[in-house]
């Protein structure tokens, strides 16, 4: 089979996956939104996804996304930066990214502000929020009690576009618990931020539980194109 075959093959699945969790949650399909994550595959693999119709594709590293993104410009896709964001590179990422999921602290917002106004363009974000115990060690995302100072830094950022929250379950929790708890989150949130309405959770292996609890964008990598290659 060829590369293109077994994306397309893969695709199909996903997409099926996708539309039978909208069924069973008695969703309509057009609320979910998918995004493939593409990091660690190549630019060829991101040519074949636009060819099948895929709009939207996500990446967690900031030089590997650059460069594909440069590499994949001609195709009109939008750029998902979906990754822990070092200070550094916010402004470098605001000038490639349309969306940028990770945006976990204050500290990030003056740099993707500049990013997006140097490029003329504005940037969507949405903020991640921590689904850990709260005391854990290695949180990704913002205390849910932290977000509301976040999203009003956000709201002030002329350039920068507040849409909604991003999530990933914990290790060593059940998805659906994890969802329910976001969920109540993002209620809270919506009641104070009525448009940013977008949910970005569910991967690969837990679409099913995020679609049932409210997801409007999940991000699916390695069920489409494969394994990744292992790194330490
Ligand atoms: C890699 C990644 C995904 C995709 O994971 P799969 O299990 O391959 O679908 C989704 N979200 C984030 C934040 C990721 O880093």
């Amino acid at each position: 089979m060829s590369r293109a075959d077994e994306i397309a093959t893969n695709l199909t699945a996903v997409r099926r996956r996708i539309a039978d969790a909208c069924e069973t949650a008695r969703r309509s399909p057009d609320e979910v939104a998918l995004t493939v994550v593409t990091k660690f595959f190549p630019a060829s693999d991101v040519r074949i996804l636009a060819d099948l119709g895929v709009t939207d594709v996500g990446e967690n590293r900031h030089q590997e996304a650059s460069d594909k993104a440069a590499e994949c410009a001609d195709l009109g896709l939008r750029w998902h930066f979906i990754g822990g964001l070092q200070s550094n590179k916010a402004v470098a990422v605001a000038t490639y990214a349309d969306v940028v999921e990770s945006v976990d602290r204050t500290k990030l917002v003056s740099g993707l502000q500049r990013g997006a106004h140097e490029r003329s363009h504005h940037v969507e974000v949405l903020l991640q929020v921590s689904l850990d115990p709260s005391g854990a060690e290695q949180r990704s995302g913002v205390d849910p009690a932290d977000l509301s100072a976040l999203a009003s830094a956000v709201e002030q950022a002329g350039a920068l576009r507040l849409r909604g929250l991003m999530a990933v379950a914990p290790l060593g929790e059940g998805p659906d618990s994890a969802f329910a708890r976001l969920a109540e989150i993002r209620a809270a949130f919506v009641a104070v931020h009525p448009s940013a309405t977008e949910l970005s959770a569910g991967m690969s292996g837990d679409l099913e539980a995020a679609i049932r609890h409210g997801a409007t964008r999940v991000r699916v990598g390695s069920a489409v194109l494969g394994p990744r290659p292992v790194v330490q």
